[in-house]
């Protein structure tokens, strides 16, 4: 009798209780903006094998599956992994692998930073870059000394924070073939003269002899690459990305990227613009897109002009501060126009940086020529800086405006005196060109900007820089919603990559990929949005950063 109880137990239990599905991951009790088509907000994700099972509510996931790991969101935002649609991430592992000198107060300063950056690194090759003698208490330049008695065997060269010149110890001018004798033009082998029958070498270089010492850097390895690429995805990690444009790569970069994520030690989804170069443009052009789940070439980054800044950005008319000046090309139209034809004919996007009025409407005009209208190509302009009112209609989904709002706050101080008050109205409009494109992709630009894609949140909606300035915002009326820019950071971005069906909101099939906010970045006051902290960062469903 007591078998037959319990085995009618056992029976009604199964029959009764559905059988639960197997699942990894439970995100629960989260603010999670799913950034679906209706903006929904839900409060749980399910996650199994890297990718999203479902999302809704707590109670109806758990009665459902049997999760292996639970992660309690405790009431905080939930995001899809943020992107960074137009970066350096290789280059910011490059800068990192050098002595950040900015700041420095003294020689000493600089001293302590190089002794314990070589601590942590112990490189064969220190480099450093920052130091400005203008900030210092005895405002001399250095020599080198100090540095020869520190570091006897290993090359130190200290670049100033200009690029202008140059501290280099007795081993990196041993190296780069420096003497005493050495003269170069453009620039000078500065000399102590104090015994003058016997000059010495004080280390310091100005301009053209730097060029000597940059010739006997060494040279690129898989292990310099992987540390540089590790150490750049700590930084994007612990920011929140979980996706990165990287905007002009080489093979042998994208060859170590590749691998690594095979090997799932680089956890980063990256899309690698590839370098407009001969030897890039031959490989992957015939060899067409490489697309893994972590990895997406797809695209050539091509230069149309220079920067704003240096008055190198090709403006329509001269600049307004410097008189017959209008910038320069770097790629002439008819150059852009060929190879257009070259990169539609291989299947990818064409993604060109254009910051003036002049050389964005040299790329509009190529792209016109190449995109098929009745095809869906993608191509982008990356930073679509400064646009002539008119140029404006060209923008849609197949001309896509990859723009970076941070620039806008950077550059607010002087971008009107070098384009005057009328074409400053086409220059980071932002929310023109989203009306124009229907999408915009949103990045930072880093190094050049700082990582933190709560900064380019804070630019676009508020349009102030750290420190709420201007107090109602620069050009209030190109600001963007959040919820425009969320997606800026998200869909619209995953849009640009050819990847919205794989990442971009959190909906069931796609990729697991989360970056958890200490605050509500869609409610709280605008001035409060930089100092969001992330407190976690998923990437296929695996917890890759942790503030704990
Ligand atoms: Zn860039």
């Amino acid at each position: 009798m007591r078998h037959l109880l319990s085995f009618l137990c056992i029976a009604s239990l199964f029959s009764c209780a559905p059988e639960k599905i197997d699942a990894d991951l439970l995100i629960k009790n989260g603010t999670i903006y799913t950034v679906n088509t209706d903006f929904d907000v839900t409060n749980a994700i399910a996650v199994k094998d890297g990718k999203i099972l479902e999302t809704g509510k707590k109670p109806e996931l758990e009665l459902k599956y049997n999760f292996t790991d639970v992660y309690d969101a405790k009431g905080q935002t939930v995001l899809p992994g943020l992107i960074d649609a137009h970066a350096h991430l290789y280059n910011l592992g490059i800068s990192m692998q050098q002595v950040n000198l900015r700041g420095t107060k003294s020689f000493e300063e600089v001293i302590e930073r190089v002794v314990a950056f070589q601590k942590e690194k112990n490189v064969a090759y220190i480099r450093g870059r920052g130091w400005d003698q203008n900030d210092w208490e005895v405002k001399e330049f250095p020599n080198k000394t100090l540095l020869d008695s520190l570091f006897p065997d290993t090359p130190v060269a200290l670049s100033r924070i200009d690029g202008h010149a140059m501290i280099a110890n007795a081993k990196a001018l041993e190296l780069a073939g420096i003497t005493t004798k050495t003269k170069m033009l453009g620039g000078i082998v500065t000399l102590d003269q104090t015994e003058r029958r016997n000059p010495k070498l004080t280390g310091l270089l100005i301009d053209s002899p730097m060029e000597l010492v940059f010739a006997s850097y060494p040279e690129e390895t898989i292990t310099s690459i992987k540390n540089a690429l590790l150490d750049a995805e700590a930084a994007c990690l612990s920011l929140g990305l979980t996706t990165i444009h990287d905007a002009g790569l080489n093979k042998n970069v994208i060859d170590v990227i590749d691998h690594m994520q095979q090997k799932d030690s680089l956890k980063m989804r990256v899309y690698a613009m590839i370098s407009n170069s001969p030897e890039n443009l031959d490989y992957y052009l015939t060899n067409g897109i490489i697309k893994t789940d972590r990895l997406n070439v797809r695209s050539v980054k091509v230069y149309a002009d220079g920067a704003l800044g240096s008055r190198g950005a090709a403006l329509k008319q001269p600049y307004s501060d410097q008189d017959h000046h209008f910038g320069a090309m770097i790629t002439p139209q008819e150059d852009l126009k060929n190879l257009a034809k070259k990169i539609a004919a291989a299947g990818y996007q064409m993604n060109t940086h254009a910051i003036g009025d002049s050389a964005n409407v040299a790329v509009i005009n190529a792209y016109k020529e190449s995109i098929d209208t009745t095809k869906n190509m993608r191509w982008r302009i990356e930073h679509a800086q400064i646009i002539d009112t008119k140029d404006f209609e060209a923008f849609s989904k197949n001309i896509i405006p990859s723009i970076q709002p941070t620039h806008a706050t950077s550059d607010m101080y002087w971008a009107e005196d070098r384009v005057g008050s009328k074409r400053i109205k086409g220059a980071y409009a932002y929310k023109t060109l989203l009306d124009k494109a229907e999408i915009v992709a949103l990045g930072t630009d880093f190094p050049v900007e700082k990582v933190n894609p709560m900064h380019t949140f804070y630019a676009a909606v508020a349009r102030k820089d750290l420190n709420k300035y201007p107090e109602d915002g620069y050009r209030m009326e190109e600001a963007l919603s959040r919820e425009q820019t969320l997606k800026g950071m998200t869909i619209w971005a995953a849009y640009a990559g050819f990847e919205e069906k794989e990442k971009g909101s959190i909906e069931q099939g796609k990729l697991a990929d989360f970056t958890i906010l200490d605050r509500d970045i869609m409610k709280i006051h605008a001035d409060s949005i930089p100092k969001t902290k992330v407190m976690a960062t998923f990437i296929n469903g695996e917890l890759v950063y942790s503030k704990h």
